[in-house]
């Protein structure tokens, strides 16, 4: 495929990860008439179930890598830990579409950091601290209270701890080492929004509304649009989003987290080179949703319309709350149930959207 023509319907989109984004993302894929291939080690991953091309093998299996790129026309992935040895290997092949080099920058904290502080976007402040010796040094210039995060691998607060004083540090450090590690100034946010963009091969941008996102043990509660923000600061959101995408001369959806500190300024927490939890709620009310855009975008076609068509509240099910399918079903909830096999504390299961909620779950 020259990289400027739309892909046809009737082509295969190679998914790296089998979970429920993998899943969605080929529902998403078939509607447009693709197929999709699913490239995942877990043999009972959720993705499989929707498409019969599956491939399970490790993400170092060169031969059974080389085997699926034969396959596909262009590789997506629902995941940013897709190992770079994994991305760079596909990307020789087929399209590798987000590319490698905004997997390189979302899988590690810090060069995402240096990322956006070069393109003149606000984070925390952080310090690195690639081993003991550092930690007094970060401590000093950050302060406490700060939060000690692990560069890479962390999802769902996993990696990461609170420090709230040096004997916090100490043990939190012992807890995460060896691993190279960021201490990041704990930020005392007014809420937690979050802004789901695309950008496709002809460089076209949209954005969708940006999401108040409430966090239960660390994972994701619920997603709430509009957000309670002014019109300038969620403005200012889809412009560093846009400016983000763009700087990487990206390819696909994306997902920013953001603090909004009490005066409405933003920090960006985190950048996610995927279709995102927050973004589930399109799925019920907008013209496309994220699934949609982000198949549009790594196919070269042309982008869908954002726009929303209702307020809406997300919430997602973990653990036993599945259970709430079909018992709890009210016409105005969209459902959406992943398909795995076993309900395990803190495993997401599935979702619902509210359409036309208004109230705010807290
Ligand atoms: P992360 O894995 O970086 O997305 O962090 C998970 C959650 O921990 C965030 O959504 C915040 O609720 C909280 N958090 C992370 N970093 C900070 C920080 N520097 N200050 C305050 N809260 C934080």
């Amino acid at each position: 495929m020259a990289s400027d023509q739309p892909l046809p319907p009737g082509s295969t989109i190679g998914i790296l990860g089998g979970g429920q984004l993998g899943r969605m993302l080929a529902l998403a894929a078939a509607r447009l008439g693709f197929k999709t291939h699913i490239y995942c080690p877990d043999a009972q991953s959720p993705a499989f179930e929707v498409t019969p091309n599956r491939t399970v093998a490790a993400y170092d299996d060169e031969q059974a890598l080389a085997v699926f790129a034969s396959h596909v026309d262009v590789v997506t992935y629902e995941f940013e830990n897709v190992p770079a040895r994994t991305a760079k290997f596909l990307a020789e092949l087929k399209p590798l579409r987000p590319g490698a080099n905004a997997l390189a920058i979302s899988q590690d904290r810090l060069a995402e950091k240096a990322f956006l502080t070069v393109n003149r976007i606000a984070v925390a402040p952080f310090a690195a601290v690639p081993d003991h010796d550092r930690l007094d040094e970060a401590l000093a210039e950050i302060g406490t209270p700060a939060v000690l995060k692990t560069t890479r691998m962390g999802y769902d607060g996993k990696g990461q701890r609170i420090v709230r004083n040096d004997v916090d540090a100490g043990v939190a450090f012992e807890l995460l080492s060896p691993k190279p590690l960021v201490l990041e100034g704990f930020i005392e946010f007014d809420k937690e929004i979050s802004v789901v963009v695309a950008r496709n091969t002809r460089g076209e941008i949209a954005a969708f509304d940006p999401a108040e996102n409430v966090h239960r043990d660390h994972i994701l509660k619920t997603s709430t649009v509009p957000a309670d923000i002014g019109k300038k600061t969620a403005r200012e959101a889809r412009d560093i989003a846009e400016k983000i995408v763009t700087a990487l001369d990206y390819v696909g959806v994306l997902g920013v987290e953001f603090f909004v500190l009490p005066s409405g300024r933003l920090l960006v927490n985190e950048i996610a080179p995927r279709v995102h939890n927050s973004g589930h709620w399109t799925e019920a009310v907008c013209i496309t949703d994220q699934f949609e855009q982000h198949i549009r975008a790594i196919a070269g076609w042309p982008l869908g319309d954002p726009a929303r068509m209702a307020d809406v509240v997300m919430e997602n099910l973990i653990g036993d709350e599945i259970g709430a399918i079909p018992a709890n079903l009210a016409p105005s909830i969209q459902p959406h149930v992943y398909g795995k096999s076993e309900s395990r504390a803190g495993r997401k299961m599935g979702h619902i959207n509210r359409i036309g909620a208004k109230s705010r779950t807290k």
